[in-house]
């Protein structure tokens, strides 16, 4: 497995793997690489002929006081991972190379930013776009592999690569969770011991509103309601949003209708978490 720094090296690479008829995986992340992670990486080892995994903590997506400086780090650990699971490049450049002094092109996708996570880190997803066209120009992958973990992230790199005609296809696997149900995440590993029940209170909450809506529940205010109130009944949860929305374009709804988005943001102490679910209305028997 070799470990590229620089872009110039990696267009090289990816020159190279295209001239000989090869195809390439790319899996974007920001390392600190768990099963969700790696649920990615196999699905791109298993179908393309070349797997290039890239490690770079992106600092245009971060807030003022978000999480930056100290987002979990393990480049060790990350690359035995990686090389165990048969990965052929890691790309890992430094804030330096991919934003050098007087960078000054930024992109933006317009209306499906303005919600849910968009709305509440506001810069965020300029920064995802942003960094992903920039490694999709530079690593030139035929297939990139995104998580539904965030799924409106996914939403806005499949809206950037149609709009912008990147020759791109977007594969999008399934959120992966503890045996616990906690979404896997790299910020869990901030939690402390005391902040796991309120953590776990995320996917009991969206499990609870998956039975009601398949028990025939369609209101999403009461949906809403009920998750408030089971993530509520922890001292050291601040909800960020609750959302019931059009998977699409996120705009809330009234109604479940079929297949919609439950979405949450929870503040677990100092840590900030997502999680997801899509469920589908089921018409009540008469
Ligand atoms: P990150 O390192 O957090 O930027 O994530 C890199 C990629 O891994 C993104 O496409 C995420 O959606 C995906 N990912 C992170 N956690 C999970 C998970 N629990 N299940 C599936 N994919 C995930």
């Amino acid at each position: 497995m070799e470990i590229i720094n620089t872009i110039p090296e990696m267009k090289l690479w990816s020159d190279r793997a295209r001239e000989s008829h090869k195809t390439i995986g790319l899996v974007p992340t920001m390392g600190s690489l768990h099963e969700g992670h790696m649920s990615l990486v196999r699905q791109s080892v298993a179908t393309c002929d070349f797997t290039v995994v890239s490690i770079f903590i992106n600092p245009t997506q971060f807030g003022k006081n978000e999480d930056l400086d100290k987002y979990p780090k393990d480049l060790e650990s990350d690359t035995n991972l990686l090389e165990s699971a048969g990965v052929d490049v890691v790309f890992a450049p430094s804030s330096a190379e991919m934003y050098p002094e007087g960078y000054k092109t930024f992109v933006t996708v317009e209306g499906i930013t303005d919600h849910l996570c968009g709305k509440s880190r506001p810069g965020f997803f300029r920064g995802v776009a942003t960094v992903v066209l920039k490694l999709l120009t530079i690593v030139r992958p035929h297939t990139g592999f995104f998580g539904d973990k965030d799924w409106q992230q996914a939403t806005v790199v499949e809206t950037l690569l149609r709009d912008l005609n990147v020759d791109t296809t977007i594969e999008r696997l399934p959120l992966l969770r503890e045996p616990s149900g906690l979404a896997k995440s790299s910020r869990n590993f901030y939690l402390s011991r005391e902040e796991m029940a309120p953590a776990l209170s995320l996917s009991r909450a969206l499990d609870a509103a998956r039975q009601r809506v398949q028990n025939g529940e369609h209101s999403a205010d009461r949906i809403k309601q009920e998750i408030r109130q089971t993530i509520e009944a922890n001292k050291q949860a601040r909800i960020d949003y609750i959302s019931v929305c059009d998977p699409e374009n996120f705009v809330e709804l009234d109604e479940i209708k079929d297949k919609s988005l439950i979405a949450l943001a929870v503040h677990i102490g100092k840590t900030r978490l997502i999680d997801n679910c899509l469920v589908r209305r089921v018409e009540c028997k008469e």
